[in-house]
């Protein structure tokens, strides 16, 4: 481990100037399930973390019926997942949270961490992603909104200038007739990175799909959102032939790599069955049956 000072401020601004000040060895330390390791290991040169931890708006969860739901960047997983909104109107991001690590690990993962780290497999982007989730970002220049599928630009690689941080991640209310799932392949049931992940959220105006959101994890430098799939489906009724159309887009939109993990051709193939599975859930929680 490296020698490192840690701070812990209690107001956004302090954070930010903190970690202005800090210039290029300055973190957010939130849950550290990430950036501990990376730093027992050297993997980045840290020496100092500024713990967010501390700042009440990065610890809140809110709902408002008109709004929609705020959580805070350094909530813990198991927080999120078992909270009552959450588990009934957004269960897509139930499911990838409860599935971060172990019980261990979401006692103290957060979704900001998540999405800060910014790997390609990082499990919650792609929920986030497809609820329209949008990162609310303090800075030097003040306070911006960030959406989650244009945050990560290249693995470990993000938006955020230097002294900006993530407070909260916004979800929009969702809308009637709508439903969204999330899922991932992994070789056993838990601590292990995806081979792949994928989302999907749907809204119906009758048998038609009104609006769709796709997006894959681990298949790319990034997660992606898939606008052809969303093409496939929207404006037609949901069927066997759209969902293998949008399934089809998944695989081909999917630029993976062979690694310990997967092939190129095992990941392409996981990306059209996750787009597919989590397609018939979504709409199953839309309260459609195909
Ligand atoms: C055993 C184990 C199993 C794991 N399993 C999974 C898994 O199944 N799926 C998965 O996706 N990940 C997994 N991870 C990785 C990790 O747990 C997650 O990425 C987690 O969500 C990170 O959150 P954190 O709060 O711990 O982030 P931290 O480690 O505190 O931070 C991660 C990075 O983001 C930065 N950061 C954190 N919060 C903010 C913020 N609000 N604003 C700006 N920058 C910020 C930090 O500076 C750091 O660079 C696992 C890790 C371990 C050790």
């Amino acid at each position: 481990m490296q020698n490192l000072k840690y701070v812990k401020p209690t107001t956004i601004e302090e954070a930010v100037s903190l970690l202005a000040n800090g210039g290029a060895t300055a973190r957010v330390l939130a849950g550290g399930t990430d950036v501990i390791v990376q730093a027992r290991e050297r993997k980045r040169e840290i020496d100092l973390f500024v713990d967010i931890k501390a700042i009440e708006e990065t610890r809140q969860l809110s709902f408002d019926a008109a709004t929609g739901l705020t959580v805070g960047a350094a909530l813990p997983c198991y927080i999120i997942y078992n909270d009552e909104t959450v588990k009934s109107l957004y269960p897509a991001l139930a499911d990838a949270t409860c599935i971060i690590g172990g019980v261990a690990i979401q006692g103290r993962a957060s979704l900001g961490g998540n999405l800060c780290n910014s790997s390609p497999a990082a499990d919650s982007i792609p929920a986030m992603i497809v609820l329209a989730g949008e990162a609310r970002v303090a800075g030097p220049n003040g306070r911006r909104s960030v959406p989650v599928d244009q945050f990560c630009t290249g693995p470990g690689r993000n938006v955020l200038a230097p002294g900006e941080f993530v407070v909260s991640i916004h979800f929009p209310a969702p809308a009637a007739n709508s439903g969204a799932a999330w899922e991932r392949f992994i070789p056993r049931n838990e601590m292990d990175i995806a081979v792949a992940n994928a989302a999907s959220a749907l809204r119906f105006e009758g048998d038609t799909v009104a609006a769709a959101r796709v997006a894959i994890g681990a298949v790319a430098p990034t997660p992606l959102m898939l606008a052809a799939a969303a093409e496939a489906l929207t404006g037609r009724p949901l069927t066997n032939e759209t969902i293998a159309a949008a399934a089809t887009a998944a695989s081909a939109a999917a630029q993976p790599i062979d690694d310990m993990r997967g092939s190129v051709r095992q990941r392409r193939h996981l990306a059209s069955v996750l787009v597919e599975r989590t397609l018939r859930e979504a709409a199953r929680r839309a309260g459609r049956q195909l």
